[in-house]
């Protein structure tokens, strides 16, 4: 008589998730006006992490990419490091 092995269940992934898909943090959160939420889904050059490096889903990736966004706009968050002056005619 042969006993199957085959009784373990094992779910150990090591597949990233989506943080905010888990609640880990919570969709609320995400608002421009949540930098330190915000801060952890950019490089510190200012960038908008990757999706791969962030383990966020498509749909989250591109909340969090707006709100970065809508900070930038109000200054929240840089744009870039460098800041170049626009040239202007006096
Ligand atoms: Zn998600």
């Amino acid at each position: 008589m042969a006993e199957r092995s085959s009784g373990g269940r094992r779910f150990f992934r090591k597949k990233k998730y989506c943080k905010l898909c888990s609640g880990e943090i919570k969709e609320k959160e995400i608002t421009y006006k949540n930098v330190d939420v915000l801060k952890n889904f950019i490089t510190e050059r200012g960038k908008i992490s990757s999706r791969t490096r962030s383990g966020l889903c498509a749909k989250h990736q591109r909340l969090i990419a707006g709100e970065v966004k809508r900070a930038r706009m109000i200054a929240l968050l840089p744009f870039k490091v460098e800041y170049y002056r626009s040239s202007r005619k006096s």
